[in-house]
Formats: C-alpha cells, structure tokens, sequence
C-alpha cells in the first residue's frame, strides 16, 4: 500500500512540473526552478573562468562573442514571438574563449554561460562552425536539460513521498539534495555528459537556431564529420554519449526542412 501511495505522490509531482520543451514539443519534467539551477551554474561559472586562462587571441574572441550574440538574439526573439519568453527571463548570455589548445570542447550552463576552449577552434575552422557548436551548446540550455537531469536524479534519490514533501516543505533541502546527488560543488557535475537524446536533440535545436539566426544548418554535417574523425580522448560534452555519427547526420538532415522554413520566416 505505501508503494502505491508513493507512485501516486510520485505522479502528482511529476503532473505540476511537466514541461515542454521548446521547438521539438517534448514533454520534460523540471523538479527545480530554473532560477536555482542558474544560480547554480552562475558560480560554478565564475569559478571556472577563474581557474582558467582566457584567450589572447583577439580574433578568436570576439568570433565567439559574435556568433553567441547573433544566436542568442535570434533564439530570445523566437521565444519572446512565441510567447515564451517566462522560460528564458533569467537568461544573462556571456562567451568566453579559454586558453586550452588541448581540450577539444565547448558547453553552455543553464542560463546561458558559454565557455569555448581554444582546442576545438581547428574542428570549428571558421565562423559557421562555431555556429554548429555554439548553437548546439545554446540548445541544451534552452532545452534546460540540465535541470531535467538533475531532476530525474533527484525523483530516484528520493522516492515519491519524499520527493513532495521536500518539494513542498523544504525547499532548501531539495537544494542540498541536488547539488549533493550531482556534485554540483564541482566543474564535472554540471558538465556530465548529456544522454544521447538529449545530444539528438540538442543537434535538432541547434539546426533551427542556426537558421533563425541567417546561418546555413547544412554546415553541421561537415562540421560532425570532421568531429568524427578528430581521434584521441574527447572532453564530456563530445565523449561517448554522442550519436552514432551516421546516424546524427541522418537526423540533422531530417530537420534542415524544417529549419529553412523557419529562415524564411524570420527573414
Ligand atoms: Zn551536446
């Protein structure tokens, strides 16, 4: 009987903080308001810019800041037209390039905090590149999968019952649970790798901001390709929860219809 009870507090939680995600409709659950997980990812933010060296290199730079501003703008446009503009209000964008020629990576923490590394400029080779990896990163963060991962560890970590009554009485505890179950204190936490769905669609995202923003979205399958082929240790936003290359091109290409429909409309 306690089991049931449990799975009936369980989906009464999970009914209230159903979401959608945005341009792919999929229903998500979000356990922790964004605002806390941004909050979150604003500190670990400052720490990692703090630890590391930034780029000196002033083209590189503001190739970043560039295509950052250009996405973003098209992506809070979009939203703010659609009427969904409450999912972004915390958003506060910042690029940066750090100085690491050997970590072939990128990522963008939940509220818009995007952080390049120099070794992944060879792989972008120029503007639209960045674009494919910046509106991928910008994608995961739009899409707050973040929180969804948190929030799928949190409902396991807890239990239904549990999981309500911190929810509703203890709002600091939830806090502390979830930072705890995802080591959140540390860099790696809130960098874990995504799961492949949510790199698909991150990928599918990424395709329509591209587009938004004036970019060709045919640029993400060389872009993947030369990805691909780049051996050796990859960082945690490439490693091995990635689609099968095949298949993520397959995909992407699916959705480029539909992205420069989206071109035109914004055009
Ligand atoms: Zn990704």
């Amino acid at each position: 009987m306690r089991k049931y009870i449990s799975y009936i507090s369980l989906l009464l939680v999970f009914c209230f903080s159903c979401s959608k995600v945005p341009l792919t409709g999929r229903k998500q659950l979000n356990l922790i308001p964004s605002s806390q997980v941004n909050s979150l990812a604003n500190q670990q933010y400052s720490e990692v810019l703090k630890e590391n060296k930034l780029s000196t290199n002033q083209q590189q730079t503001q190739l970043i800041n560039k295509v950052g501003k250009r996405l973003s703008t098209a992506i809070e446009t979009y939203m703010k037209q659609n009427g969904m503009e409450d999912e972004i209000k915390g958003f506060k964008w910042e690029f940066n390039l750090i100085q690491d020629d050997n970590t072939v990576n990128a990522w963008c923490m939940p509220g818009g905090k995007v952080a390049f590394y120099t070794g992944i400029m060879p792989i972008c080779q120029d503007e639209n590149g960045v674009a494919v990896v910046m509106s991928h990163e910008i994608a995961h963060a739009i899409a707050e999968h973040g929180n969804e991962r948190m929030s799928q560890q949190l409902a396991l970590q807890l239990g239904g019952t549990g999981l309500s009554i911190a929810l509703q009485q203890k709002p600091q505890l939830t806090q502390q649970l979830a930072m705890a179950a995802f080591g959140l204190g540390t860099q790696v936490g809130i960098l874990l790798p995504y799961s492949r769905s949510h790199e698909s669609e991150a990928d599918e995202i990424g395709i329509y901001i591209m587009a938004m923003a004036g970019y060709d979205p045919h640029a993400a399958i060389p872009f993947w390709q030369r990805m691909d082929k780049q051996g050796g240790a990859k960082p945690p936003e490439f490693l091995s929860t990635h689609p099968d290359p095949a298949n993520r091109i397959k995909n992407i290409e699916k959705a480029i219809p539909k992205a420069m429909k989206m071109a035109k409309k914004q055009a």
